[in-house]
């Protein structure tokens, strides 16, 4: 099968925080693939800017070992390649301090410029001021910022209008890594390129939907950050809140960014307040030799989840009657994220009771491997009589697509689209503050009613309670590492 790489204009891409946790293990290692891609055009420059001391060679340095790290030891010629194209500024985003230096690397507007805000959003306001004053942006200009959009509507709000006081809307690129996954996409493809699906996807023929994003690690390193957020906060408002709107939203009558947008925002908008009883939240406890939730970070006393489970349903015709039951959770069984649309049975069995009881479920891989497999019922080889099983229809990528199914990593995906100036698969300000407008009420009844998460054993499925959640309503959750 032929590549079909779709080139790119020629770029100025600098990487505010170039020598952070995010840029070594993500941004750099992408940015090396599509390098070796054909997808950085002769003249592209990466400049690096960041507080570090280091000079020129001292960044290649580092970005050698961060691709080595990522990629496993590298091509000479290619790797020889791209660190000729890498810059450094040391630079103060809180200051003066190597922004006159930057400026005199970007003389002239003749390619295209974007600005990667790899750094915590307390900096976004200087550095956005003086990306200004120092004349480095013009109408074009790109800003890329990355989670958390605030913790509240109220701060979403906030960092959004100090955004906008400097830049349109349409030069915002916020990043939501889970939207670049290739399987993500192939949701809307598989949707909305083909006939077969649309029809049964509603509430008259799916019987629930489950969105669940499993991790074996507990939060290690960042439990300072994460004690002040949660499994709420940090992943279901945004990434679970973005796998649920492609999953249910209507389709749109064009895949452009607008249009795409407007029909999440239509879902988040009619998702209903989820009622106390329908919220589990957990924290990850005792096993023989792991630490606790709270000896992670550092707090006895600590009462952020680090697991949640919980009910809710879009109130519209479509869905009306489907329950989306959400999950995620640190140091669980596997690493493990999958979206399952279970259909209903069929409503008369005409093979009698022996035959069981079957469904169809469309399975949507994120992690560890992405893939999409299909459920369907057939006859169980052999004599014994008209006996029922159900076998995956695998949509295996790689088989299918052979070499090319090495599939892109999503911020090199993404990083792409930001400087194709596409942003379909970026979050537009009132997606993120209206998803905001429905987790804030129920974070705010856990804050009010002092809410303890129930303890849960370290790689295991979460609390008991979760499965009852769902037990109740006569379901059962999709067994994790399955
Ligand atoms: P980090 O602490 O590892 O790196 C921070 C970077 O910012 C460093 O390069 C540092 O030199 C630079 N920096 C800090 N203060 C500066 C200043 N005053 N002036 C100029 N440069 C300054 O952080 P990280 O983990 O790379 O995360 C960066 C951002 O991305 C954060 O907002 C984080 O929440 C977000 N994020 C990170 C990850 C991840 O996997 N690391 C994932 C999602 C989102």
């Amino acid at each position: 099968m032929v590549s079909r790489i779709i080139p790119v204009e020629t770029f100025d891409l600098v990487i505010f925080g170039g020598t952070g946790d995010l840029a070594r293990r993500k941004i750099l290692p992408g940015l090396f693939k599509r390098f070796c891609d054909g997808q950085m055009p002769v003249g592209s420059r990466i400049i690096a800017a960041a507080r570090s001391e280091l000079d020129l060679s001292g960044f290649q340095d580092f970005v050698v070992e961060a691709v080595e790290d990522a990629l496993g030891t590298p091509d000479a010629d290619q790797i020889s390649g791209f660190v000729d194209t890498l810059d450094y500024v040391t630079i103060d985003a809180l200051g003066e301090e190597g922004w006159a230096d930057l400026a005199a690397k970007l003389p002239a507007f003749d390619k295209v410029r974007a600005f990667y805000f790899s750094v915590g959003p307390s900096l976004f306001e200087a550095l956005a001021e003086r990306l200004h004053k120092h004349g480095l942006v013009d109408t074009e200009t790109r800003i890329v910022v990355e989670k958390p959009f605030g913790r509240d509507q109220e701060s979403a709000k906030a960092l959004n209008a100090t955004l906008r006081r400097h830049f349109d809307e349409s030069q915002i690129y916020r990043i939501d890594h889970y939207l670049g996954k290739e399987t993500v996409q192939n949701l809307m493809a598989v949707r909305f390129g083909n006939m077969l699906f649309e029809p049964l996807w509603n509430s008259q023929y799916i019987d629930h939907i489950q969105i669940s994003v499993a991790e074996d690690v507990g939060v290690g390193g960042r439990g300072a950050y994460y004690d002040k957020s949660g499994a709420m906060r940090d992943m279901v408002q945004n990434h679970l809140m973005q796998l649920l709107c492609l999953t249910a939203m209507e389709p749109p009558s064009f895949f452009e960014p607008d249009a795409v947008r407007d029909e999440k925002l239509k879902v988040i908008r009619a998702l209903t307040p989820v009622e106390p009883h329908h919220i589990v939240r957990g924290q990850y406890t005792d096993s023989s030799d792991e630490v606790t939730y709270r000896e992670d970070v550092g707090d006895p006393r600590s009462r952020t989840e680090s697991y949640i489970a919980l009910k809710c349903h879009v109130s519209n015709w479509r869905w009306a009657g489907t329950p989306f039951y959400l999950r995620t959770g640190k140091r669980l069984k596997a690493r493990d994220s999958e979206i399952n649309v279970v259909f209903k049975q069929t409503p008369h069995s005409i093979f009698g009771p022996e035959a069981g009881e079957h469904h169809n479920e469309l399975r949507i891989q994120l992690q560890p491997d992405e893939g999409i497999n299909l459920r369907v019922t057939i006859k169980e080889p052999g004599p014994g009589g008209m006996r029922l099983m159900d076998v995956p229809l695998d949509m295996s990528f790689a088989e299918a697509l052979g070499e090319d199914a090495d599939t892109p990593d999503a911020y090199e995906r993404l990083i792409m689209d930001v400087i194709r100036g596409n942003q379909t698969l970026f979050m537009r300000d009132d997606e993120v503050e209206a998803a905001w407008a429905w987790t804030d009420p129920i974070i705010q009844g856990w804050e009010a009613r002092h809410d303890v998460p129930k303890p849960y054993e370290s790689f295991s499925n979460g609390p008991t309670d979760a499965d009852l959640l769902i037990e109740r309503d006569g379901r059962n959750w999709r067994e994790i590492g399955r």
